[in-house]
């Protein structure tokens, strides 16, 4: 039983379908419906992606179980980019030109030798894991010319050129339509497109004749002291193997993931300190867990006044520079939180009173204006939202930012 069919309907096969006749409908597929044949018609060239895509899928075993298994969405998880349809085409055809390299014009390109697509990996790492450096055992599978055949596909002299086709895979063939003769061009039957034939008995046991198998590999990748986000490490030839090309490269990009305590810009680190009104008036210790081991006990000094949203400075405290020996700052933003308790005993005022410097001289209203008196509520949080919702209207309205607008966003958050 198979999830979905989709990928076998583009290619007009039964769940069921052998390798062959998988080969056999992708390639009249893909002929037909190739861009540089079908240059006025946009439906094609999309069909052409689907195919080339449905393709990919179900040719590789690994990723048809996957696709039978779970479906569509079962591919996402397995990693590796897929191939471009032009790439796949030209893989499957070959870019030597020979039988084909006439048919599409421009759609072939002979460039250098051949080499097997790079699989490309996303390596997810911790801020903790950046800030100390490590190596990551990462395990991939890829495929490897068959160790039992040498990539051959049977026994010596086992895999004979098609003599159906002389070992191109397709064959020109001729149809009368009515008073004219029609030549076109269609796979192989023989061979079903291979080119070549090896029989049943002769097939190497350990790849069915496929002339690849998967194999686990273990990398080891470099995740340096202070590396950046986006960084790329390249393994040369580490990647698939398929006869008659050279080995794929293994490219993989590191991604440093978000952490719950530091923002990372470059070398520098920024945290979030939340501080009582007493600390931040009276001074006290915070403390913060760095990437390492270490806990920092950072004293505040009593008397400094710290305000809200102010930001302070530890140096060298930072991220370690990439490949040197220095290392950035950690920058501390205070976020200074007001008492809750109630402040409404007349004792209490006036010991404030004492303490903190004088009320500001609001400007008083003309002489002749009329007074009226008010008291202010509570916002319920539907009418904080509300009052935010209006503010920013204003600020679409006018140009510049109404007075309070900024407190009032700063307190949202
Ligand atoms: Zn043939
Ligand atoms: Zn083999």
């Amino acid at each position: 039983m198979v999830r979905e069919t989709k990928f076998y309907d583009t290619l007009g096969v039964k769940p069921g379908a052998t390798d062959a006749e998988l080969k056999t409908a992708y390639k009249k597929g893909a002929l037909k419906h190739h861009p540089d044949k079908n240059a006025h018609n946009p439906e094609a060239a999309e069909k052409f992606k689907e195919l080339s895509k449905a393709y990919e899928v179900l040719s590789d075993s690994q990723k048809r179980q996957m696709y039978d298994q779970y479906g569509e969405e079962g591919l996402e998880q397995g990693g590796g980019g897929g191939m471009a349809a032009e790439d796949l085409f030209a893989q499957f055809f070959g870019g030597g030109g020979g039988a084909f390299g006439g048919m599409f014009g421009g759609g072939m390109r002979e460039q250098g030798p051949k080499k097997a697509r790079t699989i490309h990996h996303v390596h997810k790492v911790s801020l903790e894991d950046i800030y100390r450096g490590k190596t990551s055992k990462l395990a991939l599978q890829k495929s490897i010319i068959c160790p039992a055949c040498d990539g051959r596909g049977g026994k010596e002299g086992a895999v004979k050129t098609c003599t159906g086709c002389n070992g191109a895979g397709m064959k020109t063939m001729m149809r009368q339509m009515g008073p004219m003769i029609q030549r076109f061009q269609t796979v192989c039957p023989d061979c079903q497109g291979e080119g070549e034939m090896i029989r049943e008995k002769d097939r190497c046991k350990r790849c069915s004749g496929k002339k690849t198998v998967i194999e686990r590999k273990v990398l080891h990748v470099p995740v340096d002291k202070g590396v950046k986000n986006g960084h790329k490490i390249d393994f040369r030839g580490e990647g698939d193997q398929a006869p008659g090309v050279l080995a794929g490269d293994v490219q993989f990009e590191i991604e440093q993931k978000p952490h719950p305590r530091f923002q990372r810009k470059d070398d520098d680190l920024f945290f979030q300190a939340e501080i009582d009104l007493l600390t931040a008036l009276a001074g006290g210790t915070i403390y913060i867990e760095h990437l390492d081991e270490r806990w920092l006990t950072v004293g505040i000094i009593p008397g400094e006044v710290i305000s809200n949203g102010e930001i302070k400075m530890i140096r060298g405290q930072g991220m370690p520079s990439y490949r040197h020996h220095d290392f950035g700052n950690l920058y501390i933003q205070f976020d200074v939180k007001m008492p809750s308790s109630n402040f409404n005993s007349v004792e209490k005022i006036q010991m404030l009173e004492s303490i903190l410097p004088p009320r500001k001289e609001q400007a008083p209203p003309p002489g002749d204006a009329m007074l009226e008196d008010y008291m202010l509520e509570d916002v319920d949080a539907s009418g904080q939202r509300r009052a935010q919702g209006a503010v920013s209207l204003d600020d679409e309205d006018e140009d510049g930012v109404p007075p309070g607008a900024e407190r009032m966003q700063c307190a949202s958050q």
